[in-house]
């Protein structure tokens, strides 16, 4: 989208946050019925929105149907506040919802649309985390006909996932899927949490926040609500294994920019060929730096 583009004048045609009313009042119910059933992959009427579906429809109607005036926003992608999609997201946001502020910060914000990452900080009973999903079944690498996944996802049949990592870890000594990990919910629903690395997975579990994610082209909206049990698709004797971020000697990796030692970080590759690595969530990454600071520093 255009920095310098503007709603056309007749501004009365639009609402607030775009979406009628009507739209948002199904949103919200299908949102309730999401976290009664947590895990389970309710289907909406997904409206169309001025830009194109897999660039965050989903996500950006969940936030649209729950925004008010009061809401701060906070838009990231990859953890980026910067990156073309959050801006754009951002941008339509302030030009559809007079009034709401827009932050960068994650403390600040009550409500997260999020795309591939889960802030660092940990989030308040206050904030809902919104996640755009491209793809909402886990099933789906093993089922094609979506008949026979609601069946499974109903019986809680997920023996076809499981053969499929088993047969990973026999095959390559290690299961494959690097991202949207397999996630059982509440002890039933297997769900895809969307492309967040592993690294993310484990702050689903018993989440303070409501964890909302809309799949926009495929009309999906599903939820982990607070204080909910998630657990990755592990087996009893491989455990679950995050990214591992250690240097040839064994070292954890520190960031290049604030040196935190406990984030995920993202590998840079220079011209050079040189390597250096930077926490991908870029709000964390500047509040270690001004915690790390001297005074002195800060003040300059
Ligand atoms: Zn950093």
């Amino acid at each position: 989208m255009n920095r310098h583009y503007e709603l056309p004048l007749d501004e009365a045609a639009y609402s607030f946050g775009f979406l009628d009313e009507f739209a948002k009042r199904e949103i919200r119910r299908t949102i309730l019925k999401a976290i009664s059933i947590p895990g389970y992959q309710t289907p909406y009427a997904s409206r169309e929105m001025p830009m194109g579906r897999g660039f965050g429809t989903g996500g950006l109607q969940l936030t649209l149907a729950l925004i008010g005036s009061n809401d701060t926003l906070k838009v990231i992608d990859q953890g980026s506040d910067d990156s073309v999609n959050a801006v754009n997201l951002r941008h339509f946001v302030e030009l559809t919802c007079p009034q709401v502020n827009t932050t960068e910060r994650t403390s600040e914000a009550t409500l997260i649309q999020s795309r591939h990452r889960i802030p660092e900080q940990p989030l308040s009973e206050q904030q809902i985390l919104v996640l755009q999903v491209p793809y909402p079944d886990p099933l789906v690498v093993v089922e094609p006909s979506e008949a026979r996944r609601k069946v499974m996802h109903g019986e809680g049949d997920y023996s076809r996932l499981l053969t499929k990592l088993y047969e990973d870890i026999v095959q390559f000594d290690e299961i494959t899927i690097s991202h949207r990990y397999p996630t059982r919910i509440n002890g039933h629903y297997v769900i895809d949490p969307s492309p967040i690395p592993r690294y993310d997975v484990p702050q689903l579990h018993q989440s303070k926040a409501l964890v909302l994610l809309g799949a926009g082209r495929e009309k999906k909206i599903y939820a982990v609500p607070p204080y909910t049990h998630a657990a990755p698709l592990v087996f009893d004797d491989v455990p679950f294994r995050i990214e591992d971020f250690r240097d040839a000697s064994g070292a954890r990796r520190a960031c290049d920019r604030c040196g935190a030692c406990d984030s995920f970080l993202d590998e840079m590759i220079a011209d050079d060929g040189s390597k250096s690595w930077q926490c991908s969530d870029s709000d964390y990454c500047n509040e270690q730096l001004a915690v790390n600071a001297s005074p002195a520093e800060v003040n300059a």
